[in-house]
């Protein structure tokens, strides 16, 4: 086994990896956590659901006691931030902005957040918008109470979004012309971030969290070797592939997460595009970035969903820092060239899947630019 040399991440390392995969299609959730964990090692699971989806951690130590403890903290850590962003509890911070007249004096870290939500949101060109919340709300998302909204309604809920209608001075923070601020896609990816800061400071070394889908990784599994993160088949059962990878987060978006079937017979999703006010339908039908900082990987993860095939490209390629994955409404897999060569593919995707390339237009197929990688 070899790291590969097109590896643009560190620490998030990716490994060049050829294993079965029949193993993997045994395991549920998409999520592959040690499967041989080191005899040595003490571990310890929990799971728990916060943050409107099942979570799942698995810490391991020298010491059960040491495992037991981190646990402890990050589930405790978790709960308190969702207590913060929670868009629904009447207690939270994001609650308190969003039905105030005034400006709210947040907690830093909630302030934090918002400037960097508010970077993403510029970076992405608003495809990645927290201010999202009322058409999030009009179509029923967040209460799970589903419709369809007229185009009226949905123009008129548009005059109300735009990152830059939220100002902040310091920790106080005015939302301008009926603006409402919605963390949902982001701030999971923040959860996993602190995740790993507990980790470190609590001196652990291998750990895992999985929030519904967005995997947050600390260091290798307990033997060494790398996790195996499995990406979700978006057009059926089982998983598209499997990454390789250590130190980093891996996290994706997709329209089958959250959806509804209209009374047109339409089915809608919850990734609304800020630009029309609708479920975007720009070409994607999942979006898997991987890079160290969970939420990075969060926000852009909703950002190149919105974008579509050919600006996500590109934003990948001028951007970079991160490595993606992204499987189209015509059912093809396209693969950057950081991750390629660490990814393992279902036999389905084995013969079409191709690779995105920072210097070219040509994108080669997997199968032949995997086969130069390991034989380099
Ligand atoms: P992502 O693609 O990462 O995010 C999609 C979500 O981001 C959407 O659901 C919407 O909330 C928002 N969004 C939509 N379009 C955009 C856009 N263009 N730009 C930016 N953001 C966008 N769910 C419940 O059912 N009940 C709960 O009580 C509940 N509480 C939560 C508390 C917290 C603190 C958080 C973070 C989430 C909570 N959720 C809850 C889940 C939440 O409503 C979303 O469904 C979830 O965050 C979607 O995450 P994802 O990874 O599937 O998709
Ligand atoms: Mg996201």
């Amino acid at each position: 086994m070899k790291s590969t040399s097109t590896l643009h991440l560190t620490p998030c390392a990716v490994f060049n990896l050829r294993i079965f995969i029949a193993a993997i299609m045994l395991v549920p959730a998409f999520f592959l956590s040690a499967c041989k964990q080191n005899e040595k090692a003490a571990g310890a699971t929990t799971q728990f659901v916060a943050m409107g989806t099942a979570i799942s951690i698995t810490v391991h130590s020298p010491s059960a006691e040491m495992s037991e403890n981190a646990l402890s903290i990050a589930q405790s850590e978790i709960t308190r931030l969702e207590k913060l962003w929670s868009t629904t509890d009447s207690e939270s911070e994001i609650f308190a902005l969003n039905t105030s007249l005034d400006s709210v004096n947040v907690s830093e870290e909630t302030a934090k957040l918002l400037l960097f939500a508010k970077e993403m949101a510029e970076q992405t060109d608003g495809a990645f918008d927290p201010t999202i919340y009322p058409l999030v709300d009009a179509w029923g998302f967040l209460t799970h109470q589903y419709r369809i909204p007229s185009n009226d309604e949905i123009a008129s809920l548009l005059s109300r979004t735009g990152s830059e209608k939220i100002l902040l001075e310091e920790n106080d923070v005015s939302l301008l012309d009926g603006a409402q601020v919605d963390l949902g896609g982001i701030a999971k990816g923040v959860a996993g971030d602190s995740f790993a800061s507990i980790m470190r400071e609590n001196g652990i070394t291998s750990a895992i969290i999985n929030l519904g889908g967005n995997v947050q990784l600390v260091g290798a599994r307990p033997d060494g070797e790398p996790w195996r993160i499995g990406i979700r088949n978006p057009f059926g059962t089982g998983i598209l592939g499997f990454a390789a990878v250590q130190n980093c987060a891996v996290i994706t978006s997709g329209s089958y997460e959250r959806n509804f079937l209209g009374g047109d017979g339409l089915v809608y999703h919850h990734i609304i595009d800020p630009e029309t006010g609708y479920p975007a339908e720009n070409g994607l039908i999942s979006v898997t970035i991987i890079t160290e900082e969970g939420s990075l990987a969060d926000a852009l993860s909703t950002g190149l969903f919105v974008m579509g095939t050919e600006k996500a490209i590109t934003f990948w390629r001028e951007r970079g820092g991160f490595e993606t994955i992204l499987v189209t409404e015509e059912n093809s897999v396209l693969i950057s060239e950081g991750i390629a060569a660490s990814f393992t593919l279902s036999d389905e995707y084995l013969a079409s899947a191709r690779v995105i390339t920072k210097d070219t237009e040509y994108f080669p197929l997997w199968t032949e630019f995997s086969a130069t990688a390991a034989a380099e």
